[in-house]
């Protein structure tokens, strides 16, 4: 189950040395059978903020989780209000020279599956139609009661005609894909139901609070164990659901190397720590690997 994230967690013990030489996860990558585990960091350079990073939004917003959001119909119409305004920016990212890289290291054959914890697409729109999405996709919405999936684009264009005189404008965009809003601009708004069935309708992502689909889960356990090695980027980690398949690498003995801006909670699984920003780091490894 994925647990609402705090901002308490320090990693154990004396932090591992980082470095910010790319020296051996050229080696790494340069020997092929690579899963990536992409996380927020990766999306921040698109203009998507992260949870824990410099500016992470956990330091001011918590996110909802599937308890809140499935039973109360306030909530939902705060998040739908929230997100309804927040989407705009999430649909308007482009991927950045990091997802271009890791599409360039997949087709050169070196990178032989990617998992992302990301729900913002930018794997797909950047070349990579499949990464597993293992937390989701925001640009689908999933009815409850008939389970029914349907484009986000739609739902918007129902939100929208629902709410002509909705004229919130957003202060600052979260992850989650929803914006902070005041209070008075929510209780006005008009949500709408599944139009096959009339269920309630949940964006397509796993809630904090939620479990991951069995199945998917199965598929990127499925990747480590085929694997030669795992590159971890732009994930503080903190999340069992990510964490659990670089644990999964270890203990089989696959090196693991994770290129992340500040200190993670696989970084003891992790023989080779790179501190650098990811667009730039990955640009260089995909020039050196697969120009
Ligand atoms: P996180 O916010 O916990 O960690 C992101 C890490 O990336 C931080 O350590 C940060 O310092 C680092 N970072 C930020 N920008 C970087 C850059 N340009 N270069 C290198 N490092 C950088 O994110 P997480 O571990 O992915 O966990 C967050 C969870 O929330 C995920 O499971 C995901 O479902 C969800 N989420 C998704 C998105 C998205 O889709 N873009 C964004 C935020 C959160």
């Amino acid at each position: 189950m994925r647990t609402r994230p705090t901002l308490s967690w320090t990693p154990p013990g004396e932090p591992l040395p980082r470095t910010t030489s790319l020296h051996e996860v050229v080696r790494l990558v340069g020997a092929g059978g690579v899963v990536v585990l992409s996380g927020a960091g990766l999306s921040t350079e698109s203009g998507i903020p992260d949870y824990r990073g410099a500016t992470g939004s956990l330091r001011r917003h918590t996110p909802m989780t599937y308890q809140e959001f499935v039973g109360a119909e306030h909530a939902r119409r705060r998040y739908w209000a929230r997100s309804h305004l927040g989407w705009r920016t999430i649909a308007r990212a482009h991927p950045n020279d990091g997802h271009r890289a890791v599409t360039a290291l997949r087709n050169a054959g070196l990178v032989d599956g990617v998992i992302t914890q990301n729900v913002d697409g930018l794997h797909r729109a950047a070349g990579t139609p499949d990464a597993i999405e293992l937390h989701g996709s925001l640009d689908r919405v999933v009815c409850l009661s008939c389970r029914e999936t349907s484009p986000r684009e739609e739902l918007d264009r129902r939100l929208h005609a629902a709410n002509p005189g909705f004229t919130a404008t957003a202060t600052r965009v979260n992850p989650d894909g929803d914006a902070d809003l005041a209070d008075a601009d929510v209780r006005g708004f008009r949500v709408v139901p599944c139009r096959s069935c009339a269920g309630v309708l949940k964006p397509d992502v796993v809630f904090f609070g939620e479990n991951v689909e069995p199945s998917r889960v199965d598929r990127c356990y499925r990747l480590v164990d085929a694997a030669r090695a795992m590159l971890v980027l732009g994930s503080s980690l903190t999340v069992m659901s990510g964490l659990r398949f670089v644990r999964r690498a270890a203990e089989a003995g696959k090196p693991v190397a994770i290129v992340n801006q500040g200190p993670t909670r696989g970084d003891k699984y992790a023989e080779h720590r790179v501190d650098l920003p990811l667009g730039r780091a990955l640009t260089d490894l995909a020039a050196r690997l697969a120009a």
